[in-house]
């Protein structure tokens, strides 16, 4: 039997993959593409995923050898751009590598790990058994897990399947345009704004609110600008052309500007998305099937939270899956998955929709950003959408364990990188006398003489118990890591 079949080699299924093989499980993951796909989606990630990746030394892998990530000196939210150079020690990182990209990496590391990817299995059907899942691919063959995962994308058919509901709004008055172009020489700034006569600079990299609608202009490093639109009340029409998305764009900014085919090597995007939904799973499990990523949330694009959220939830769901399978995980410990995963995605929601309100066009809409600007001239209102827009405002329930820290995602401390690759429960100690007991053969322990308390990480890098002395720690230890089961009982606690 396999351990786990993950249905879809998305981004967020393949992280699930390798998170599940570095703690020892064995995955399958059937993918109904037959190649990896072409589409263009994602063209970065914000937040504490790219310092998750980090943590793992996958962040390198996607910049260059030695490579850190960095807060980054601005952002942008619902068209506002956020200035975070004042705020040193803000959470907000990014890093702009396109999806595919991504994708590729993910599966590279995952083949490296030994996990088996089927290209062109769909999966068509699913049987809940008692101690297993009967997963379909195309009325053909079967396959028998312990565990399916939905890592299937927004139109989840596990999700379907297993009876979980979707609910939530869409929105279908609203129109984007997007279109990789050349623009004329010499109307791109030395900080990469375009500038178009009659209308002024639009600057790169974020949403710019006009009367009429939004546009945003993204002259990436190396590659072809991308130019988008957004606008409300207009026709949707069908497939976009160029002239379609120079239309719109003097619509928006309310002059011609010459846009004309790109020039790079591609691939290229000339895309048109009608409308958008934001809709939360109602559960993340039923019985032995789970959802991931876009299969359990899914929400406006604006500021690019959807890595962040879903590789989040494979970096928490991987550890639990192979401690149960392994015998070893505590009672309740996979229901931790849904209460710790989903509210994160409710905060998702909420930004994404309070964003995507705050560039609509009306008059309303232009009194509450007037209101809303005065408020991010302050700094502790853009820490607080910086936290927001990171997610390191999470904090997960540890149970008893107290401490500023339980809870929280580690900081970064200098060496932890190397020492979280592996995935496994770490103890940090800054006096190298703590005794991690019966768990020692299954908790790696690091002495980091600068630390003013010793931390305990779970293999996701979030702090189940911080102390000065021992107090709490074998109870915070048999909380999330119940020590080694004999092989007798092994058996039972599988099921
Ligand atoms: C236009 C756009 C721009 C975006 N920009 C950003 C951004 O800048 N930053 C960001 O973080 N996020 C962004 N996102 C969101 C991000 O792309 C998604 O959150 C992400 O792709 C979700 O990954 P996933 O693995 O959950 O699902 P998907 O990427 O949808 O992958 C699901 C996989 O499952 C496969 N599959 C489906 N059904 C089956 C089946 N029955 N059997 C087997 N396989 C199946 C599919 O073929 C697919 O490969 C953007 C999305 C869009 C649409």
């Amino acid at each position: 039997m396999i351990d786990v079949v993950v249905a879809g080699a998305g981004p967020n299924g393949l992280m699930l993959a390798c998170e599940l093989a570095l703690a020892g499980a064995r995955p399958l993951v059937l993918e109904r593409r037959t190649e990896p796909s072409g589409e263009h989606r994602a063209n970065g990630l914000v937040g504490q995923v790219v310092r998750m990746l980090d943590r793992r030394g996958l962040y390198e892998r996607l910049t260059a050898p030695g490579a850190r990530p960095r807060p980054v000196p601005g952002f942008t939210f619902g068209a506002f751009p956020l200035d975070l150079s004042d705020l040193p020690d803000h959470p907000l990182c990014t890093l702009a590598v396109p999806q595919r990209r991504i994708e590729r990496m993910l599966a590279e590391r995952a083949a490296e790990l030994g996990v088996e990817v089927r290209l062109g299995q769909e999966v068509t059907g699913l049987t809940q058994r008692e101690k297993s899942v009967i997963v379909e691919l195309g009325g053909r063959e079967q396959v028998e897990a312990a565990f399916l995962v939905g890592a299937d994308g927004g139109h989840s058919l596990v999700r379907k399947l297993a009876g979980i509901e979707f609910p939530g709004v869409t929105v279908d008055d609203s129109v984007s345009r997007s279109g990789h172009v050349s623009v004329p020489p010499g109307s791109v700034g030395s900080d990469g704004s375009l500038s178009v006569p009659g209308f002024g600079d639009i600057p790169p990299f974020r949403h710019l609110r006009t009367a009429h609608g939004l546009v945003s202009w993204a002259p990436f490093p190396g590659g072809d600008p991308l130019i988008s639109t957004t606008e409300w009340d207009q026709p949707a029409g069908g497939e976009v052309s160029l002239d379609d998305l120079r239309t719109s764009v003097s619509r928006v900014l309310g002059v011609n500007v010459p846009l004309a085919p790109p020039t790079g090597p591609g691939p290229h995007l000339m895309r048109r998305l009608a409308g958008g939904n934001t809709r939360i799973a109602s559960r993340y499990r039923a019985g032995r099937v789970f959802l991931l990523g876009d299969a359990a949330h899914v929400h406006a694009t604006i500021g690019g939270p959807g890595l962040n959220l879903g590789l989040q939830d494979a970096m928490n769901l991987g550890w639990k899956l192979a401690a149960q399978l392994r015998g070893r995980a505590p009672q309740g410990l996979l229901d931790t998955y849904e209460s710790e995963r989903l509210p994160a995605a409710r905060r998702v929601a909420m930004h994404t929709r309070a964003q995507s309100l705050m560039t609509r066009p009306g008059g309303e809409v232009t009194a509450l950003r007037e209101l809303f600007g005065e408020l991010l001239a302050r700094p502790e209102t853009r820490r607080h959408i910086a936290e927001l827009l990171s997610g390191a405002d999470i904090t997960y329930d540890m149970g008893p364990a107290t401490g500023p820290l339980v809870g929280r995602w580690a900081p970064d401390l200098p060496g932890l990188r190397e020492l979280t690759r592996g995935g496994r429960p770490l103890l940090l100690d800054p006096t190298g006398t703590l005794d991690t007991g019966r768990w020692a053969p299954h908790v790696d322990t690091a002495t980091l003489p600068h630390l003013e308390s010793a931390l305990l990480l779970r293999p996701d890098c979030y702090v189940a118990w911080q102390g000065t002395t021992g107090d709490g720690l074998h109870e915070a230890l048999e909380t999330w890591f119940e020590p080694p089961l004999t092989e007798s009982t092994r058996t039972a606690r599988i099921t």
